[in-house]
C-alpha cells in the first residue's frame, strides 16, 4: 500500500445519498491506488452526536459491504486534540473569543459564499485561554495571512489565503467542542493521511485546513505534505440542484428498512450522481470499479 485514504462521517444522522457517493469515491481510490482504508467518526461535536448514529453508521457500512482497515473515534481522541492546543499556546497561535453570535454578525463583514470574515477583535483580549475566570469563549488559531497554492485533482489549482476567506477561525467551541477543522486536521496528520476525498461542499475549508496543519506539524517537529485532494461534485435532484436537507434526511436505513438492496442504491447513486446514464441495480464492485475508472 502507498498511502492512506479516509471515510469520515459525523454521527449527527444516519449515513445518506451523500455519504453514498463519498464512500464510493473513497473505496474507489483505494481500489485503484491501492490505498488503506481508514474509517473516522467524525463525533468531535458533543451536542449533535448521537450513539444511535455512531451505531447506524458502522451497521450501514456493514451492510452496504464497505470494509475499512482501520478505525478511530474522535471522543477517545480528546487527550491528543488538548496537547496539540498546549503546544500550539505556547507558540501564541490561540486566543479566546467571547464575541457572541449576534455580535459576530454585527461587526464583521462577509465573503461572497455568505461566511463571516472574522476581524480579529477578541486578539487582544486579556486572559489566557486555558483561564475558566474570563467568560464564556471559544478558542481561535490565529489564520496565517498568506495565500495557499493547493490543488484538487478534478478542479485544478487554487490561490486562497485563509485570513480573507474567514479570517482567524474557532478550534474549540463556547461548549467546549472541538471544531470540525481542528479535530480533522489533528487526526489526518496523526493518522498519517495521505489522500482526502470529499464533497464539494467542504471544498472551501481547504485553505484554511492547510494553514492549520502547517502550524500543527510545526509544533509537533514533524514535516508537512499536502495530502491529495478530490471534492467530488454533489448529488443532485432532478432539477440539478443539490439535495435539499430533507432528501437528505432521508437515509439509507429508511431504505433498508423499506427492503431497498444495496445493489439498488448503488444503482440510483450513480444515475443521481451523473456517473450512469440509467438507474440500473449495480453491485457494490461494479460501482467501485466504474469510479475508478473514471478517476
Ligand atoms: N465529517 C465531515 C462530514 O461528515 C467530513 C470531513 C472530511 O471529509 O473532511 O461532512
Ligand atoms: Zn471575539
Amino acid at each position: 500500500m502507498t498511502g492512506k485514504i479516509r471515510f469520515a462521517p459525523s454521527p449527527t444522522g444516519y449515513l445518506h445519498e451523500g455519504h453514498l457517493l463519498s464512500a464510493l469515491y473513497v473505496w474507489a481510490a483505494a481500489k485503484k491506488w491501492g490505498l488503506h482504508v481508514h474509517l473516522r467518526i467524525e463525533d468531535h461535536d458533543r451536542g449533535r452526536t448521537r450513539q444511535a448514529y455512531i451505531d447506524g453508521i458502522r451497521e450501514d457500512l456493514e451492510w452496504l459491504g464497505f470494509t475499512h482497515d482501520s478505525e478511530s473515534i474522535q471522543s477517545e481522541r480528546t487527550a491528543i486534540y488538548q496537547g496539540v492546543l498546549e503546544k500550539l499556546i505556547e507558540k501564541d497561535l490561540i486566543y479566546p473569543c467571547t464575541c457572541s453570535r449576534k455580535q459576530l454578525e454585527a461587526e464583521n463583514p462577509k465573503s461572497e459564499t455568505g461566511e463571516i470574515i472574522y476581524q480579529g477583535k477578541c486578539r487582544s483580549l486579556a486572559g489566557h485561554c486555558l483561564d475558566n475566570s474570563i467568560p464564556p469563549h471559544n478558542l481561535r488559531f490565529k489564520a496565517t495571512d498568506k495565500v495557499i497554492n493547493w490543488n484538487d485533482y478534478r478542479l485544478g489549482s487554487f490561490n486562497e489565503n485563509p485570513a480573507t476567506q474567514c479570517g482567524d477561525f474557532p478550534i474549540r467551541d463556547r461548549e467546549g467542542s472541538w471544531t470540525y477543522q481542528f479535530a480533522v486536521c489533528v487526526d489526518d496528520i496523526d493518522q498519517d493521511i495521505t489522500h482526502i476525498i470529499r464533497g464539494e461542499d467542504i471544498r472551501n475549508s481547504t485553505a484554511r485546513q492547510i494553514v492549520l496543519s502547517e502550524s500543527i506539524c510545526e509544533v509537533l517537529g514533524r514535516p508537512y505534505k499536502q495530502p491529495f485532494y478530490l471534492h467530488h461534485a454533489l448529488i443532485a435532484d432532478a432539477s440539478g440542484k443539490k439535495l435539499s436537507k430533507r432528501e437528505l434526511a432521508h437515509s439509507i436505513r429508511q431504505d433498508k428498512e423499506q427492503g431497498i438492496s444495496p445493489e439498488e442504491l448503488f444503482g440510483r447513486v450513480l444515475f443521481k450522481a451523473g456517473i450512469h446514464p440509467a438507474n440500473n441495480p449495480t453491485s457494490l464492485s461494479e460501482a467501485i470499479g466504474e469510479i475508478a475508472e473514471s478517476l
